[in-house]
């Protein structure tokens, strides 16, 4: 038996609870992982809370994120013993997650943990963080360097957006936070943040060009923002778009791209090849002040997961929640 979140949709409507389970019930999968840690994202809130339809078969154990120690494997190249982390591939939404102590999954999903990370430290970083460095890995292939001037992150007390604000900082760029809780200019400024910015001036409709500040951007809010972001982008910036925080649409014009020539780099994190997961696991050992990344960390039990996704959606979290699972 091992003690897991599970959500349930029937006629009864659509909960999440703590309950037990039997080993039995585990999907399929090649390998069995002893889940030390998982944490919590955007988008488990959505899946916990039935915000958004992020779940796609009930009952589902959610969590997007887990790290732990192998202890059963078919798979060829992951042994009893191994320590793995895993980030998205649809797990916590098709596929049994990691809000459980334990897990049954597919072995290629899973990433060596690197050897500079603790369960506690991965999964503090999380697919937010990991989110955040391909973030600033499409920023360096676009050219944007620290020499070209400020970088602006949004949603900047988020789990991505405070992992964006300490890795660019620590990168050598001139960090500008936007946010919508001012009162947490200390932390942002903790973290390395240049200056804080308030949210409000991008959350309306705004002019299709405003004047050029940023030579590149991380926006995890979409909608309007990330128009306005996109409008006062400098010529030959580029914006990396990874969120939804303020909405799913975009409505913007064409003229930063084609009278500015800026790049919208979109990213995904969910389906990234293995590689450049690899190679932003091993940026993010190379990159991210440990220090810092404990600033921004919150442990919570898995019986406070619940509770904790609605609060991180109504925007109450600040950094990153880690989940002890077996606590
Ligand atoms: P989070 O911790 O909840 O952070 C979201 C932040 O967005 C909030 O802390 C808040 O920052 C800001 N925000 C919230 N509501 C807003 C609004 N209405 N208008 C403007 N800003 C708002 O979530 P997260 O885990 O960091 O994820 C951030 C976003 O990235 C989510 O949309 C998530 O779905 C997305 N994401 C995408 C990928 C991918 O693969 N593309 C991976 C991970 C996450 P302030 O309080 O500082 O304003």
């Amino acid at each position: 038996m091992f003690k897991a979140v599970l959500i349930e949709k029937d006629d009864a409507g659509y909960r999440a609870g703590l309950c037990e389970l039997d080993d039995a019930a585990l999907p399929e999968g090649d390998v069995t992982v002893r889940v030390e840690y998982s944490t919590l994202n955007y988008k488990d809130g959505l899946a916990i809370t039935g915000r958004g339809p992020v779940v796609r078969k009930f009952p589902m154990v959610p969590g997007i994120d887990l790290a732990g120690t192998v202890e059963a494997s078919s798979h060829p190249g992951i042994a009893v013993g191994d320590r793995v982390l895993l980030n998205g591939w649809g797990v916590g939404e098709g596929h049994w997650g990691g809000l459980a102590q334990r897990a049954r999954l597919k072995g290629e999903w899973l990433v060596p943990l690197p050897a500079a990370f603790t369960a506690r430290q991965a999964m503090a970083i999380g697919t937010a963080g990991y989110t955040a460095m391909l973030c600033v890995m499409a920023l360096e292939r676009h050219g944007v360097t620290p020499d070209k001037g400020e970088v602006l992150v949004t949603g900047a007390n988020g789990g991505v957006g405070s992992v964006a604000v300490a890795l660019l900082a620590r990168l050598g760029y001139t960090v500008v936070a936007s946010t919508g809780r001012p009162d947490e200019a200390d932390y942002l400024k903790a973290l390395g943040a240049a200056e804080i910015v308030d949210r409000a001036q991008f959350a309306a409709p705004g002019k299709p060009l405003a004047r050029e500040r940023w030579a590149g951007a991380v926006d995890t809010v979409g909608s309007h923002t990330l128009a306005n972001v996109c409008a006062s982008t400098r010529y030959r910036g580029t914006v990396a778009a990874c969120g939804l925080a303020q909405g799913m649409e975009l409505p913007a014009t064409v003229a930063p791209f084609i009278l500015r020539g800026v790049t919208l780099v979109g990213i995904d994190s969910v389906m990234a090849p293995r590689e450049e997961r690899i190679e932003a696991w091993r940026r993010l050992a190379r990159d991210l002040d440990p220090a810092r990344l404990e600033l921004m960390t919150r442990e919570i039990g898995l019986g406070e997961a619940i509770d904790t996704a609605a609060a991180l959606l109504e925007g109450k979290v600040r950094g990153r929640v880690v989940v002890d699972v077996n606590r």
